[in-house]
């Protein structure tokens, strides 16, 4: 901590001096900004030559700057916008197929304004940020007549008749990869999608998609290319967020000359013609190969082998210089050293490139051609040590869990907050059967023999916790808001009506539950900010899992009965929350990503007291043929006979559903990937929502993939991933 300090008052005393030493600011960046007082934001603008070194001319220079963007918002929006009639359209008109007529003109700006459209709606899908209402909406537009044609009534009035081509490079060129932030674009079109704030509001997603048309426009010859929208989203973040207001208040036309600062250097990446040229992304690659040759050879001849070309991953890595393989903070942090870089030629961004893969060297030597090429495009977690078979590699609680609306309903009786199972097994065996006769042997195997007598309710509702540990825990995270208390609170009828909706929407089998969003909205609103974390736990292929997703939950027959949710939840946000992060999340397209978030990262939990009996009876029987031989082995006959007819009478009246289960958010689990030839599987060893990570075989240091880290090392770093995400909740 001293350290930081010391490096935040270096970045201080630099920054404070009439002329800027470039040298030392860049050494200093390229260990990183700190985020604090500005800092970052400034730094970039002066490493992105856009302030100039010497601090007694910034006024004068940014006023200009800032005036002649307005010119561009002038003459790029407003004049097109304002209804044509000059003389020379007299002659002109919307069916005149001349190139250099201004109707093919401005229908070809259409087609890049949607395309831009399409792309900046969905940058950083896991921040709320872009979504959110911007202070410094754009006076000049706003404060224009109705007649106007902003570039919201130009979309509108655009996205139905035209059918946007794909200008996208880098879908073209990796269309064969792996679902993707950079494919999102090619998602099918919905107009569910464009809603907007109300006129006179402006969302930052639309201040971004300002810069990005006024660009395309200035600069015809490159104009709009897909991936550019992830470029511009983290330097205009940085100055949208900026603690000074009057840096804020200008962000839009800084972030505007700073990205076209910064395409000047990168632009060969997003134009094919330059792609052999000297800083061409062939080129580039060539040289991240060569990199990798001298670095692990070992490797380069194995990618060689199995014709595993850079094109295949490195591709976007260069190009959106890893924007697309790290959360937003991260990429902040390694966007300071690419632009402190000295030669400008983001020589370092290789050097990085190279160490992502060398990091998987041991995974990369024993994969095939496809884990490889899987695995240098994917996120893993990796063993940092051996692990036996059987072991456990870590254990977590949920973020939230919810057991199942249907699942409750039928009196699958469990903890409210863990899920841990509330009924003894004779009285779980004897609900299933529907008998209330049968008597279940053997109690000592049973630890939830009195569990009845145990059972800690809400004095207030009458909910059901395993233990008062549990209960508290409840209270204090988000049952005191959503306990219902008083039968006649609107509130009370408010959830239920949620509940129901939820039901009639969603028939079992389920898959997730509708009480983890109310409980998230209440946890947001009990808890400090720290919780706001939750709003993000799933924080990557949000919408390259959304179409999956739909085809499961959000079928057409339910349509209605999903908008309903949304507005029954957004009433209800209103009402009782009022939390402003979640409002987006209750927007047609923002309910529709958290439905996407939810189906993506819950994970299933089950719970039985029955199963624990079975297991305890199953050791006891191997326990005492062990003793007592004979007489014994015939007893542990008898008690799988039991457990046998048990089973085949439960199918018989209770098919399927045994289990108390229901659904929760892990962060660690969450990183997992699923395999079929998976190295370990998920547990519930403790009967209650505690998830267990075991080794299904035995897994070598550096393993990654499927599974799994040092739970402890992780805690450490996710401890700092929150600290993150609050100072960018922030803002
Ligand atoms: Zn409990
Ligand atoms: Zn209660």
């Amino acid at each position: 901590m001293a350290l930081y300090q010391k490096t935040l008052e270096q970045f201080e005393s630099l920054l404070k001096c009439d002329i800027i030493d470039m040298k030392k600011l860049k050494i200093l960046a390229f260990n990183g900004c700190p985020a604090e007082n500005g800092i970052r934001s400034l730094t970039w603008k002066i490493l992105l030559n856009y302030l100039v070194l010497d601090r007694t001319k910034w006024s004068s220079h940014l006023s200009k700057q800032r005036e002649l963007y307005r010119g561009y918002i002038r003459e790029t929006i407003i004049k097109p916008g304002l209804a044509p009639t000059t003389e020379s359209d007299v002659l002109d008109h919307p069916l005149n197929s001349a190139p250099d007529s201004s109707w093919a003109v401005y229908f070809k700006e259409n087609e890049v304004l949607l395309q831009i459209d399409k792309d900046v709606r969905r940058l950083c899908p896991d921040l709320s940020f872009f979504q959110r209402e911007t202070d410094y909406a754009c006076a000049e537009i706003l404060n224009q007549e109705a007649g106007f044609e902003s570039l919201r009534k130009r979309i509108v009035s655009t996205a139905l008749k035209v059918e946007s081509q794909s200008r996208s490079r880098l879908t073209g060129r990796l269309e064969f990869e792996y679902q993707n932030k950079a494919s999102q674009s090619s998602t099918t079109f919905d107009d569910n999608e464009y809603q907007l704030l109300p006129d006179g509001h402006e969302a930052h997603w639309e201040v971004v998609e300002r810069i990005l048309f006024v660009f395309s426009k200035l600069n015809s010859g490159q104009s709009y290319v897909q991936g550019m929208n992830e470029i511009i989203g983290p330097i205009y973040y940085t100055f949208a967020t900026d603690p000074n207001p009057e840096w804020r208040e200008h962000a839009e036309a800084d972030a505007f000359y700073c990205f076209t600062n910064l395409m000047i250097h990168i632009r060969d990446n997003f134009m094919k013609i330059y792609d052999h040229s000297e800083f061409g992304i062939l080129v580039r690659m060539q040289r991240l190969l060569m990199l990798l040759k001298r670095t692990e050879s070992d490797i380069y001849y194995l990618f060689e082998k199995q014709k595993i070309k850079p094109e295949f991953y490195a591709f976007r890595w260069l190009t959106l210089l890893l924007s697309q393989e790290f959360r937003l903070p991260d990429v902040l942090r390694i966007w300071d050293s690419l632009f402190a870089d000295q030669e400008r030629n983001f020589e370092f961004l290789l050097y990085i490139c190279c160490a992502m893969i060398v990091l998987q060297k041991n995974r990369l030597l024993s994969g095939s051609e496809s884990q490889n090429i899987k695995l240098l495009q994917g996120r893993q977690i990796i063993a940092k040590r051996n692990y036996q078979q059987g072991e456990l590699i870590f254990e977590e609680q949920p973020l939230v869990l919810a057991q199942f609306e249907w699942n409750k309903l039928y009196k699958y009786s469990a903890c409210e907050y863990c899920l841990y199972p509330l009924e003894s097994c004779e009285q779980n065996v004897r609900r299933l059967c529907q008998d209330s006769s049968i008597v279940i042997p053997y109690p000592e195997c049973d630890p939830n023999q009195t569990i009845s007598q145990r059972v800690v309710r809400c004095p207030k509702c009458n909910e059901m916790y395993c233990s008062v540990g549990c209960y508290h825990q409840a209270m204090n995270s988000y049952h005191s808001t959503l306990c219902q208390s008083d039968e006649t609170d609107s509130k009370v009828h408010l959830i239920r009506q949620i509940i129901d909706l939820w039901r009639s929407a969603h028939p079992p089998p389920e898959t997730t539950s509708i009480s983890l969003v109310l409980k998230l909205m209440a946890m947001l609103k009990q808890a400090s900010r720290k919780r706001k974390l939750l709003l993000k736990t799933g924080n990557n292929g949000v919408q390259s899992e959304n179409q999956r997703f739909y085809h499961k939950l959000l079928r057409k027959e339910f349509q209605s009965q999903v908008e309903q949710l949304r507005q029954a939840l957004g009433n209800f946000n209103e009402q009782y929350i009022q939390i402003e992060e979640f409002r987006w999340f209750l927007t047609p397209d923002g309910f529709r990503q958290l439905l996407a978030l939810l189906g993506r990262n819950q994970q299933g939990v089950g719970t039985s007291s029955l199963a624990v009996w079975v297991k305890n009876c199953e050791n006891l029987s191997t326990a005492e043929q062990a003793v007592a031989g004979a007489a014994a082995a015939a007893a542990s006959s008898d008690i799988s006979q039991l457990i046998d007819a048990i089973y085949t009478k439960i199918d018989d009246i209770s098919g399927e559903f045994i289990d108390c289960e229901g659904s929760g958010l892990f962060k660690l689990q969450s990183c997992l990937n699923h395999s079929c030839d998976a190295n370990a599987e998920i547990q519930y060893r403790h009967n209650n929502s505690t998830l267990s990570v075991v080794a299904t075989r035995s897994i070598s240091s550096n393993e990654c993939n499927r599974c799994v880290s040092e739970a402890s090392e992780l805690d450490e770093t996710s401890e700092e991933d929150d600290d993150d995400d609050d100072e960018m909740d922030e803002n």
